[in-house]
């Protein structure tokens, strides 16, 4: 019974292909640059826990993610492996950072001597990243001399082991990341004289850490790529989508011509038609913009259409393209895009979205299957 996975729609993780995508980012980072593994989003819905090993055996540097949840759900699996927390944690719950030995973003001199009287009460070092906003105004200290000589004061409170330094490109174009990467430097540089110096400056994320080599300083910080989802444009890199999303048709309709099908009749059968009825909807994470023809599925090798409203946790196809469909038959939502299947990224496009939120709206309703070798482990 344990071995049951309670589903037929289901997600398969494919933990040779993760490796093969961290080791590939892993040497085009080269010597010296290290590698922060980005697990937030439940690890862009592929299972945080379930890859972080994976990640981290195959060369990342640290874990990263975006908020103190993610992060502690990572401690209390693997207290050994360094998780960085790349958005803000509110004060109040700032002493379970320290206790849990996390890395901290820092962007207020305010929140560093927070974390340097914590520090000193639990007689351990609080880590922290200092961000640095450089024109994307989401987080970070604002540009300027005030802000350098807070940075200063934060770097020098007792406590406190100020390990990196930090901003984020908004990828607008290659004038705008230089100006954001050159006022970026001017900073580091500036902290530097000083006497600020930090074991990782960094900025790149996965399409600048392809694209632009000149950025990626002592770490860049990829998610997209360790899932193989390509967004980068100029460099190389090979990597392969990891994450498959299947299910099994459930029920067969014939529909007479004239005859609705789901809510509001939206289709109706322009000619008798068999339906087939699968058991995922929008509750599993498919987007509903998807449904009424968007979006497709394959099942015996052939794209066959949604029709109709998309329900929360079914949806209807029509089935005339494969007249020979039976109820259990397999059928591939997002695949790899081999056999004429839909990857992430063709899936993302319908949608109207990028690849990133195709798979990070995975509900945690599809169970995940990991794959290693020829062993098939599911997670419950
Ligand atoms: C999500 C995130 C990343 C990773 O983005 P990818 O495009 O998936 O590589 C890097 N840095 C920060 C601050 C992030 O929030």
């Amino acid at each position: 019974m344990e071995h049951t996975i309670v589903s037929d729609t289901r997600i398969l993780v494919d933990l040779d292909r993760i490796a093969g995508n961290m080791r590939a980012v892993r040497d085009m980072a080269g010597p010296g640059v290290a590698v922060a593994a980005v697990v937030k989003a439940d690890a862009y819905g592929h299972g945080a826990v379930a890859v972080a090993p994976t990640l981290m055996e195959n060369g990342a540097a640290m874990l990263a993610v975006a908020n103190l949840k993610e992060a502690l759900a990572l401690k209390e699996a693997y207290p050994q492996y360094p998780v960085f927390i790349m958005g803000l944690t509110p004060d109040r719950l700032l002493p379970l950072v320290v206790e849990h030995g996390i890395i901290q973003t820092v962007d207020s001199l305010h929140q560093a001597q927070v974390l340097s009287r914590l520090a000193q009460v639990q007689g351990r070092a609080a880590v922290i990243h200092i961000k640095y906003d450089t024109g994307f105004h989401r987080l970070g200290f604002p540009a300027g001399p005030e802000s350098l000589e807070e940075i200063r004061k934060a770097c020098s409170l007792p406590g406190i082991d100020a390990q990196g330094f930090f901003s984020h490109l908004a990828l607008k174009d290659d004038a705008s990341n230089e100006a954001q990467f050159s006022a970026f430097m001017e900073a580091a540089d500036a902290l530097e004289q000083m006497g600020c110096r930090f074991r990782f400056r960094h900025i790149a994320d996965s399409i600048s850490g392809v694209d632009d080599p000149q950025y990626r300083l002592d770490m860049i910080r990829t998610g997209a790529l360790l899932y193989g989802l390509k967004g980068f444009h100029r460099g190389k890199l090979d990597i392969r989508q990891a994450l498959t999303f299947r299910t099994r048709i459930s029920h067969i309709s014939q529909v007479r011509k004239g005859e609705g099908v789901s809510y509001d009749y939206v289709w109706t059968a322009p000619a008798d038609t068999r339906v087939g009825t699968l058991p995922f909807g929008y509750a599993d994470g498919y987007p509903r913009s998807l449904g009424c023809g968007k979006g497709m599925v394959v099942i015996r090798g052939k794209r066959v259409p949604i029709v109709g409203v998309l329900c929360m946790d079914q949806c209807m196809v029509d089935l005339t393209q494969v007249p020979e469909a039976q109820v259990g038959d397999e059928v591939i939502i997002y695949g790899d895009g081999s056999d004429g299947t839909l990857d992430i990224q063709e899936v993302s496009q319908l949608a109207g979205t990028n690849k990133n939120e195709i798979v990070a709206r995975l509900t945690a309703r599809p169970p995940r299957i990991y794959i290693h070798g020829d062993r098939e482990e599911a997670s419950l």
